[in-house]
């Protein structure tokens, strides 16, 4: 599935550029389901924020997400989590995504590829957010080769 989601995006969307590791992390928000592996990719694109979005829920589609319980069990979410230095506030559209600050599965990967990346709004850089997330739980790299 990652392979083929990196795939696609080179594709559909632009250039794949840095990729960070798998890693796997408990359920969050829900705890009562299977672990999530999680990656970040950084991808060049041409494309407008709307059209990426477009992009992005058809592959998630495609890749056989249903639609069900927000943040229950799925085979695949894509999330934009920063376009560039970007601020976009739309109701279908929230970058950067207003989680980051409080998701170690999102910000441990992000540190890995982009430690210095600076976040717009809060100017802190990935690895300050990451050194200050109050997030305890568990995240560690997934060493399967299942990519
Ligand atoms: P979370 O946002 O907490 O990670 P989620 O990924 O489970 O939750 P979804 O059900 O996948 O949420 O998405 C719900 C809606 O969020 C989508 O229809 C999309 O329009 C909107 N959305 C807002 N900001 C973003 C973003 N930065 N990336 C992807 N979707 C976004
Ligand atoms: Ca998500
Ligand atoms: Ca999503």
């Amino acid at each position: 599935m990652f392979r083929w989601v990196r795939e696609q995006l080179s594709v559909r969307v632009g250039t794949v550029g840095k990729v960070s590791s798998l890693w796997e992390t408990a359920a969050w928000g829900l705890t009562d389901q299977p672990s999530f592996l999680n990656q970040v990719l950084m991808v060049e694109t041409d494309l407008t924020p709307a059209y990426l979005l477009a992009q992005t829920q058809a592959l998630e589609t495609e890749g056989g997400r249903l639609r069900r319980e927000k943040w229950g069990a799925r085979v695949l979410d894509i999330d934009i989590l920063y376009i560039g230095s970007e601020v976009l506030d739309l109701p279908e559209l929230k970058v950067p995504h207003p989680y980051i600050p409080e998701r170690r599965f999102t910000l441990v990967p992000l540190a890995e590829i982009a430690p210095d990346f600076l976040h717009p709004v809060l100017q802190l850089t990935q690895q300050q957010l990451l050194n200050q997330c109050p997030d305890e739980s568990k995240v560690e790299k997934y060493l399967a080769d299942s990519q």
